[in-house]
């Protein structure tokens, strides 16, 4: 299957990739969302960090996730 049959919505996205992040374990996890939906991409990325990184849930960790995401348009 080709990226493209996903069938997303045309439009601006935002891209949690922890592969861009330093990581002892060599993580490719990638998550998005339309852009109207940062919120559900912040908590499903805080709730990764926390249960497969071992950080501790908080509002900086919220934030240092937030600076992560990057836009993109499909
Ligand atoms: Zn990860």
């Amino acid at each position: 299957m080709d990226v493209a049959q996903l069938g997303l919505k045309p439009g601006q996205w935002l891209v949690a990739n922890c592969g861009k992040m330093p990581s002892e374990k060599n993580c490719r996890l990638v998550m998005m969302a339309p852009a109207d939906q940062r919120e559900d991409l912040l908590d499903a990325g805080v709730a990764h960090a926390v249960k497969s990184h071992g950080h501790q849930e908080s509002p900086e960790l919220r934030e240092g996730v937030a600076k992560t995401l990057e836009e993109v348009t499909v």
